[in-house]
Parts: structure tokens; C-alpha cells; sequence
């Protein structure tokens, strides 16, 4: 059928990529790319020759309008560098533009690193909040974290390794000392996830600035509180209310 198509890749597994991803990938008459280097790769491993157009959020309506027509009649698939499109990456503009003109918009869903990173993490994950990346500059990064700070969820952020030390020092001195997690390198050889105080993980990363890729999750403001005012009933009573 004629649409448009969000189809998430591996975040670095290639193993990773759906059998519908594939279907979808070879019956595509364009593949809308970040960048057509990481997608022409992927592309090549599974022996498909496509139609590759850049999009990213920055492209001009004419451009946008140009692919949606191209929805109409064929097969067009979004795919970005790594992962599930429009999180963190290019693409709302493009759904949102496609919705109201009544194209046919469906997925084929796959990997995300902010789910799988939140579902091996530990932390509570009945209510949770993704917020992407952290402002870079310090007042306002120091903002945002202000205006998480009474949200009743788990916080989930994409980092990098030079940043990680100063996110995590701001969020400890933003949100009190609740319990986070890091995820790094995920699917990949050198996977790990490290748990600890958001106060423990902002001096290990002080100094240590890991390598690759990273989500950042601190807990639910609760959580803290209770465990922190020592009052153990209270602290089962809040843990149990988080289970499914
Ligand atoms: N759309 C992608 C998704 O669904 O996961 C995310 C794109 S965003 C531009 C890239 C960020 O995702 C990285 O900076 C990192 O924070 C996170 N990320 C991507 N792959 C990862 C991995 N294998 N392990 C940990 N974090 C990852």
C-alpha cells in the first residue's frame, strides 16, 4: 500500500532489524535518510539499490511536500541514522504534514534507546518521561532540570560521554539525590549499565569520561523521599504501588 512509512534500525545491532523492516526497506520506491553514508551502508548489507533522499527537519516545506507526493502514490520510508525516527531525530514535521493531508502513515516499529536503555535500568518504569537531550548551556540546562524536578516519573535523557559529567552534576544539584542509572553502548560489545546515587554516578563521571553512546535515567522524586527518610513501610508501600 502507498504511505508513508516509519521504520526504525538497529541502534547497533544489526541482528536488531525487523523482518518488516526489510520488507518494507526493499518495497520503498524513496528512502527518506538522515544521512544517506549510514542508511547507503545498511542498504548495501542487505543488497537493496534505492532511491535515497536526505530529509531532516530542517528541509523545506517544497522538499516535504515533494516526498509526501511521493507517498501518495508509492511507497516512502523514513528511516533515520540509528534507532526509531522522530525521537531524537527528523521526522515530526514530516508525519505531522502527512497526517493533515490525509496520507496513509503507518510503522514498522523496532529499536529505541531510550526503552530498552529504561527497561534493563532498574528504575521504575510504570510512569516515566523522556526528554531527549539536556540543554548545553548551563542556566539552561539548569531550567529544564527545574521544571522536571515535580514530575512524579522516571526521567530519561539522551547524553554523550563529554557531557555526562556535568549533566549528572546538575541533575544531582537540581533534583536531590535520587537513584539514576547509565547505559551505554547498548546491543553493542562494550554494553553496560551502571546504577548508583545521582550524587555516586556525578563523581565516578566526573573525571571519567566514557566512550560511545548513552541514556541517562534518574528515578521518581518518591522514591528518593521515602528511601532517604529511612521510613522502610513507606518505602515498601511506594515500591509496591510501582509494580505492574
Ligand atoms: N532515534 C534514536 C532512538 O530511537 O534511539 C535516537 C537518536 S539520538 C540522535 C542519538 C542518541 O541516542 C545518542 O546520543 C544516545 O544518547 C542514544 N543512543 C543511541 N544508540 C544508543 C546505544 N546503542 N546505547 C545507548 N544510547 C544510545
Amino acid at each position: 500500500d502507498s504511505g508513508l512509512y516509519i521504520v526504525a534500525t538497529p541502534i547497533g545491532n544489526l541482528a536488531d532489524l525487523s523482518q518488516r523492516a526489510v520488507q518494507l526497506l526493499a518495497a520503498a520506491d524513496i528512502v527518506a535518510v538522515e544521512d544517506s553514508r549510514v542508511t547507503g551502508k545498511l542498504l548495501h548489507h542487505l543488497g537493496l539499490k534505492k532511491k535515497m533522499r536526505r530529509y531532516n527537519d530542517h528541509s523545506s516545506a517544497d522538499d516535504r511536500d515533494r516526498l509526501l507526493e511521493q507517498a501518495r502514490a508509492g511507497i516512502v520510508v523514513l528511516v533515520s541514522d540509528a534507532g526509531t525516527p522522530l525521537i531524537s531525530d527528523p521526522g515530526y514535521k514530516l508525519v505531522r504534514a502527512a497526517r493533515e493531508q490525509g496520507i496513509y502513515v503507518s510503522t514498522a516499529p523496532g529499536p529505541s534507546a531510550a526503552i530498552a536503555a529504561l527497561s534493563i535500568s532498574g528504575l521504575p518504569t510504570d510512569v516515566f518521561l523522556f526528554a531527549g537531550f539536556l540543554p548545553n548551556k548551563e542556566k539552561a540546562r539548569a531550567d529544564a532540570i527545574e521544571r522536571y524536578r515535580t514530575v512524579d516519573a522516571t526521567l530519561v535523557f539522551y547524553e554523550s560521554g563529554p557531557r555526562l559529567g556535568a549533566a549528572l552534576a546538575a541533575l544531582a544539584s537540581g533534583l536531590g539525590d535520587r537513584k539514576a542509572a547509565v547505559a551505554r553502548e547498548l546491543t553493542k560489545k562494550f554494553e553496560e549499565v551502571v546504577t548508583g546515587s545521582l550524587a555516586d554516578l556525578a563523581e565516578r563521571y566526573a573525571a571519567d569520561q566514557p566512550k560511545g553512546e548513552i541514556v541517562l535515567m534518574v528515578g521518581p522524586p518518591a522514591e528518593a523521599a521515602a528511601a532517604e527518610s529511612g521510613d522502610a513501610e513507606a518505602a515498601l508501600a511506594e515500591a509496591l504501588l510501582r509494580l505492574p
